[in-house]
């Protein structure tokens, strides 16, 4: 890679900042399409952010990718947010346009995006259980309601943050029937057995993290498994998907490649190539 007088910055914010895949992905991105860019991991301390997001404007930054802990205290810096960030209430790309800050959120879409390329499989219509309610659960449930699906089981460990996101996402979306029940018992079985697409966005599958109370004999062949999971590539769910002869379960390496792919198209304009961020990132 060659810096020049011309070469345009982006990056990306988060503390801690060392594990993420994103520079390489981006910076194999710009050299295939031999565009005059640079992608930089920035480690920024939450004591920071606010002075970080002015440097954006007074160094004319292109543009960032926003990770844990900033993508909700980074908001009020901001001049406007897209959609699915509004709704997400979360940013994970901030771009730069002739010193306006826009917010955007790209998880979402990016989950959308690979269940298509990687399972095959459309969410509109379709009854979708959610492991989790965290961060990551509330951006892939607002998309599979924005996507149309007919109903949205979220299921998880403390209840009552199910119940609050359930209860946000009511108030948003009157098409799609929600519900909230526990990560464990006769619910979780019956929701499973349910449910077209079974979505995992909870820790649980990272190293250390424990095991989803979930067995073969729950799954059944014709679901769909998504598990937000990349690291390991084959997660304990994917496992167990795998004895049960599940036909399409996949892990949530495409989710990272589109979000990222999404921000690449903000910043330049340019069709992403998503087979040397693939590639980059493996
Ligand atoms: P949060 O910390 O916001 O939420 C964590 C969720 O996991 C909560 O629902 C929490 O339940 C649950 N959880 C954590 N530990 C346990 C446990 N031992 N037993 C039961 N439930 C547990 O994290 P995020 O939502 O930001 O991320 C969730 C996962 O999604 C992470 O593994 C992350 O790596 C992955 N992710 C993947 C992306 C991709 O591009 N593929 C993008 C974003 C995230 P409770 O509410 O009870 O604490």
């Amino acid at each position: 890679m060659k810096i020049t007088g011309k070469t345009k910055i982006v990056g990306i914010f988060g503390y801690p900042i060392e594990h993420t895949f994103s520079p390489l992905m981006h910076n194999a991105a710009f050299s295939a399409l031999g565009l005059d860019y640079c992608y930089i991991p920035f480690e920024v301390q939450s004591e920071d952010l606010k002075s970080a997001v002015e440097g954006i404007r007074a160094l004319n930054i292109r543009g960032v990718n926003i990770t844990v802990p900033h993508k909700e205290a980074v908001i009020k810096y901001l001049d406007e947010l897209s959609k699915e960030a509004k709704l997400i209430g979360a940013v994970n790309t901030i771009e730069n346009k002739g010193g306006k800050l826009i917010g955007h959120n790209t998880d979402g879409r990016g989950f959308i995006k690979s269940l298509w390329d990687d399972a095959k499989t459309r969410v509109n219509g379709k009854s979708v259980l959610l492991l989790g309610a965290g961060g990551a659960s509330k951006g892939v449930a607002v998309s599979c309601a924005l996507e149309g699906a007919s109903e949205i089981i979220i299921a998880n460990r403390t209840v009552k943050r199910a119940d609050e996101l359930v209860g946000y996402l009511k108030r948003n979306f009157k098409k799609t029937k929600f519900s909230a029940i526990p990560l464990d018992g006769h619910e979780l079985a019956k929701g499973i057995a349910c449910a077209d697409i079974l979505i995992n966005a909870t820790s649980i599958g990272l190293k250390g993290k424990g095991l989803l109370p979930i067995s073969q004999k729950d799954l059944h062949r014709d679901l769909v498994i998504y598990d937000l999971i990349y690291n390991p590539q084959i997660t304990p769910l994917l496992k167990i998907a795998g004895r049960a002869g599940v036909k399409r379960a996949v892990n949530g390496l495409g989710m990272l490649i589109y979000q990222g792919a999404l921000a690449f198209q903000i910043w330049t304009g340019k069709n992403p190539p998503v087979d040397v961020m693939k590639k980059a990132v493996l």
